[in-house]
């Protein structure tokens, strides 16, 4: 088995909301509890509707977000209790990718000087050295070393998102967190950008986190899934396990929107309500205002980790045996 790249213990991330109509602030509880490892090499995906804390989980784990409580450990080393030094050094080792290039690149900067910046602020590169670099990372991603000297303006969307790509790829980082690479372009795109990031991961050995709501880009990219609702990961394991075999009711009702590979019809689960407002989480489960399968329990008790298989554990009480808890 391949050795762990992250670990993810316990986190815990919450914020202040704006003031909202009753004119008071917040308390929003983005990130509940949350265990997670990633591997070397592998491509997680951290799956679920928005607005149930997989972008803050990212941002956390490169601490653009504070976390209130618990331990990320990268490559050992614990990322919540590093100074600022160690930090920069950190954010050379593990980039972001955006879902909105346009919004992640500078207007005012040519795209030289953007692929350029974080090689000035995190090296001592001679100018030839930094230009070989931009050149091999921007030919790896597909993009006409011509175009460098243009603004982002001048670019389609799927250009910009490789142009955001690349400014990750230039400090030769270890893990690149994606947040919804694709969403934001148009489908004949969408299929580029992600045969992009595969090849991307098998040439330089990347680790991936992939935040997404697409379960289709899922089943195509990710080694690994973890199903998030409400700041929990209520499933998680194998792609192809989850994909045949989804335990939680939540897993299955996203999984219903998906056409099969085989293209056999499948009966669509549609949840009751919305996504409760992580300022004010339900009690027991999370999931208990909206599952179909609610019991009694669920709604006074929470779930622990029950493991169905080697590398699939979920948290419902329809596979817990009741009293290891209770
Ligand atoms: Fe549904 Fe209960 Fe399982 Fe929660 S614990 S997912 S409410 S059956």
């Amino acid at each position: 088995m391949r050795e762990n790249l992250l670990e993810i213990k316990n986190l815990y991330v919450e914020y202040k909301s704006d003031k909202g109509i009753t004119g008071e602030k917040q308390v929003i509880h983005a990130v509940n509890g949350v265990d997670l490892t990633v591997r070397k090499g592998e491509i997680l995906a951290i799956a679920g509707e928005s607005g149930c804390g997989k972008s803050t989980l990212a941002k956390s784990i490169i601490r653009l977000e504070p976390a209130k409580c618990g331990q990320i450990f990268f490559n050992g080393k614990n990322v919540l209790e590093m100074n600022k030094f160690e930090l920069k050094n950190y954010r050379k080792h593990a980039q972001m990718v955006f879902q909105n290039p346009y919004a992640s690149l500078n207007p005012k900067m040519r795209i030289i000087d953007t692929l350029k910046e974080p090689l000035k602020i995190n090296t001592n590169l001679s100018e030839i050295e930094m230009l070989n670099i931009i050149k091999e990372k921007s030919e790896k991603v597909g993009l006409d070393i011509e175009c460098l000297k243009l603004y982002p303006h001048e670019f389609s969307g799927g250009q910009r998102q490789r142009i955001a790509i690349a400014r990750a790829l230039v400090l030769n980082p270890d893990l690149i967190l994606a947040d919804e690479p694709v969403s934001a372009l148009d489908v004949s795109i969408q299929a580029q950008i992600i045969n992009l990031l595969r090849e991307l991961k098998n040439d330089y050995k990347l680790t991936f986190i992939l935040i997404t709501h697409d379960m289709s880009v899922i089943r195509y990219l990710a080694d690994r899934v973890a199903i998030m609702y409400l700041g929990e990961i209520v499933e998680f394991g194998k792609t192809s396990q989850i994909f045949i075999n989804p335990k939680h009711p939540y897993t299955k009702a996203l999984l219903s929107a998906v056409p099969k590979i085989d293209g056999s019809p499948q009966e669509r689960i549609i949840l009751e309500g919305d996504l409760p407002s992580p300022s004010n989480l339900p009690s027991g489960c999370k999931f208990h205002t909206r599952c179909p399968n609610c019991m009694d329990i669920c709604t006074k008790c929470s779930p622990g980790e029950t493991q169905i298989f080697e590398d699939h554990v979920v948290k419902c009480f329809l596979y817990m045996r009741l009293n290891t808890r209770l």
